[in-house]
């Protein structure tokens, strides 16, 4: 089997981080042209750039806040002009909000998590498929979660908004499938990222993470970017409108591997 995206044009939202950063380097490895798109963080964003310009091949930064429609279509316009548009979109920028229950939860958070994470989704699909239906080519890969399908005590702007990915990753599957297009979603598992760091860093919080993870590890942002890479290449050409999950067996409800 041969993973190879040589030649291909793909740009990774919040790709200066955690599991956006571990794509990066992992479609670049696979020969693919990478821009990095980053809000916060320019010297990482950058400092990516070099690495692998040093080593593979082209690679851009690009500013841009993914919840603003605007910028999003400045960022795209700055891709046709360095490289003439895209293929392959990966819809990683998320955010997960302040821990509060619904009914006292600050109503501008929420709606910043669904801001980022689904109107976000949106802002840049919509500008990759207006390119990619008309090339009849391209893949759009949107980061879930697990809570695309667990509820999430605390978070219900993050649930939401993942479930709600889910259904656009599926619709516009449908709308682009005409095509030759693809969309589809990856729901990672607990991996350990900077998004969770007051879960890993506190031994009891970490404990507890483990006893919902079937392989009892959290997973690494490699073994997500690896995934990424595989479903944005052709080894997956016929693989559209689903969310892959990979969780450790997150999703298997381990609660239920004993008593019941
Ligand atoms: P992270 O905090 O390291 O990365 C998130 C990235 O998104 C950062 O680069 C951040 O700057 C960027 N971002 C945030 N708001 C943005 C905006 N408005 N515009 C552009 N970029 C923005 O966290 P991560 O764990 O690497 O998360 C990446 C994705 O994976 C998210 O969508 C997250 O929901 C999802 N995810 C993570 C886990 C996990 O366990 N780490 C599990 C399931 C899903």
């Amino acid at each position: 089997m041969n993973v190879q995206l040589k030649n291909q044009r793909a740009l990774v939202t919040g790709g200066n981080s955690g599991i956006g950063e571990a794509v990066v380097l992992a479609l670049a490895e696979a020969g693919a042209n990478v821009a990095i798109n980053y809000v916060t963080h320019p010297e990482t964003a950058k400092a990516l750039v070099g690495q692998i310009q040093q080593h593979q091949g082209d690679a851009l930064a690009l500013e841009a806040d993914v919840s603003n429609p605007e910028a999003v279509a400045r960022m795209f316009a700055e891709l046709d002009k360095s490289w003439g548009g895209l293929d392959i979109l990966v819809n990683n920028a998320g955010i997960d909000g302040p821990r509060a229950p619904a009914w006292e939860v600050d109503l501008a958070g929420w709606r910043k998590v669904l801001e980022v994470n689904l109107f976000g989704t949106l802002h840049c699909a919509r500008e990759a498929l207006k390119r990619m239906v008309a090339q009849k080519r391209g893949v759009v890969l949107n980061m879930s979660s697990v809570h695309e399908v667990i509820a999430w005590s605390g978070y219900s702007a993050y649930t939401t908004s993942k479930a709600g990915l889910a259904m656009l990753t599926k619709t516009l599957a449908q709308e682009a499938a005409p095509f030759g297009v693809r969309v589809l979603a990856l729901a990672p598992g607990a991996i350990q990222t900077p998004i969770n760091q007051s879960v890993w860093s506190d031994p009891k919080n970490y404990e507890d993470l483990l006893d919902k993870i079937p392989l009892k590890r959290m997973g690494q942002p490699d073994e997500i970017a690896q995934m990424a890479v595989v479903l944005v290449s052709d080894v997956a050409s016929y693989v559209t409108a689903r969310t892959i999950f990979v969780d450790g067996g997150m999703t298997d409800y381990p609660g239920f591997a004993h008593g019941g």
